[in-house]
């Protein structure tokens, strides 16, 4: 099984109502790749400039996360500033400066092309076509967009989710592009637009998972730290493909799983600021979390 993922690679700002962190590493495609390294080995599709530290591309090959697609380029490395308030969900985007990003032309190196999974984090959507088109014949396609895409290339947006299986987004992302302020009605909607699945990611609240004839709720653990929310969204779409990318078979109780798998590594994702959870996470951890989780919905 191989789980290619195509996403940024970043320095972050971050302001929280306790704290601010200046440039550190962050980025939908470190994010995903990292909480997928738990369970499969990522490859990765980016670009960073060449102020991009060396000892985190060394921690990520740590983690036994191929770099072979990612490129480093004269220039400056992706830059996003987020502030959140005193609800987590609430976040707004102070800047974004793409950088070496705008000219970010994804090439699948030849041992990517059979990949199994193919995850399109956050990026433009008009770059998905020409990542598909190297690929030989993906398992399973999945992607994510932002408020920024659905804004300014709503058409794209619509148009690429034609070809994917699965689209994660907010629940508020899911009612925008849906045009539909009722989360169930969004879903729906969506659905009829290509996707076999909508995961709602609807932040502390859990996720909900629409499918053609069932709807599946999972409820995010409940927090009372929460240090940066920035990622979880990344982290849990790479649980959830990286738990994917393990099984023989994609049945309705492995995806369960794989929501679960995805929450479960959101959830240790936010405890710290940027990806540094990532550096002390063990297996252990994530497997007694996994059942704290059984034990939250049972009844
Ligand atoms: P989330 O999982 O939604 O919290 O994603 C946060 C990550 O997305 C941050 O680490 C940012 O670097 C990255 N990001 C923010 N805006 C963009 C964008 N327009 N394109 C690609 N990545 C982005």
């Amino acid at each position: 099984m191989s789980l290619v993922i195509v996403g940024s690679l970043a320095f972050d700002t971050i302001e929280t109502p306790l704290d601010r962190r200046e440039k550190i590493v962050g980025g939908s495609g470190t994010y995903c790749s990292l909480a997928a390294s738990f369970f499969t080995h990522p490859r990765v599709v980016g670009v960073v400039g060449r102020d991009f530290p060396r000892k985190t591309l060394d921690f990520l090959r740590s983690r036994k996360i191929d770099l072979k697609g990612v490129s480093i380029k004269a220039g400056k490395t992706f830059h996003w500033e987020g502030r959140y308030g005193e609800d987590p969900n609430q976040r707004t985007t102070v800047r974004t400066d793409l950088n070496v990003f705008a000219d970010f032309k994804p090439v699948l190196p030849p041992s990517y092309r059979s990949a199994d999974i193919i995850y399109l984090a956050n990026i433009d959507p008009d770059l998905h076509e020409p990542i598909l088109n190297q690929a030989r014949k993906p398992r399973l396609v999945a992607m994510d967009t932002i408020r920024y895409w659905i804004e300014s290339k709503t058409d794209a947006v619509f148009r690429e989710l034609k070809r994917v299986d699965i689209y994660f987004a907010n629940d508020e992302e899911v009612k925008l592009l849906a045009g539909d302020t009722n989360l169930v009605r969004a879903g729906r909607k969506l659905l009829k637009c290509g996707p076999s699945l909508i995961v709602a990611k609807k932040g502390e609240h859990g996720a909900l998972v629409f499918g053609r004839d069932f709807i599946f709720g999972v409820l995010a653990r409940p927090s009372e730290d929460v240090v940066d929310p920035t990622g979880a969204g990344d982290s849990f779409a790479g649980g959830f493909l990286g738990y994917l990318d393990t099984v023989p078979k994609i049945t309705p109780r492995e995806l369960r799983r794989a929501v679960v798998y995805g929450s479960v590594i959101a959830s240790f994702a936010i405890e710290d600021f940027g990806i540094d959870r990532f550096r002390t996470l063990t297996p252990r951890e994530i497997k007694a979390r996994f059942g704290e989780f059984k034990k939250l919905v049972s009844f």
